[in-house]
């Protein structure tokens, strides 16, 4: 890909970079996910990894996907709940979370702030998966993960 370096410096402002395009998550409007934002704030071409920032609005959540690609995160604004493979914690402002290769993953916010975080993955990586109604009912049999995935898909 023909794409120039960052330049050194760039300014923050309200959760802003100077220079990065502010876009929704995903253009494929049928992945389930709501109200989820990206930056893209490293794609350096002499580097094999990106770094992103994404914000899920109040009450949103990203899309429950995996893929072979790992994830390294660190949560920089606001508080939610994040799924990894069976685990779900509580996670707050400068928190990390290692998500390994096919972990059936989601980030959710909590209902008063957005929750932001920035991930960093290889620049070269394999597409995510959505799961299938059989990948769903293997991960119901995980309480605590059944009363996850209920409060985004039999929401109050
Ligand atoms: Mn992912």
């Amino acid at each position: 890909m023909d794409q120039d370096r960052s330049p050194p410096f760039r300014r923050f402002d309200d959760y802003r970079w100077e220079g990065v395009a502010h876009l929704p998550y995903k253009e494929d409007a049928t992945t389930p996910f709501k109200s989820v934002t990206r930056q893209v704030l490293f794609h350096e071409p002499d580097m094999g990894c990106e770094l992103r920032y994404f914000e899920v609005a109040p009450a949103g959540y990203s899309t429950l996907e995996r893929h072979e690609h790992a994830h390294a995160v660190l949560i920089l604004r606001g508080r939610g709940d994040c799924m990894v493979g069976t685990e779900i914690r509580h996670v707050e402002t400068n928190d990390l979370v290692s998500i390994p290769p096919w972990a059936w993953h989601q980030f959710r916010a909590t209902a008063g702030e957005p929750l932001g975080f920035l991930c960093m993955v290889n620049a070269l990586r394999d597409k995510p998966r959505l799961p299938t109604e059989a990948d769903r009912a293997a991960m119901r049999e995980t309480p605590a993960v059944a009363a996850f995935l209920d409060r985004t898909e039999r929401p109050a």
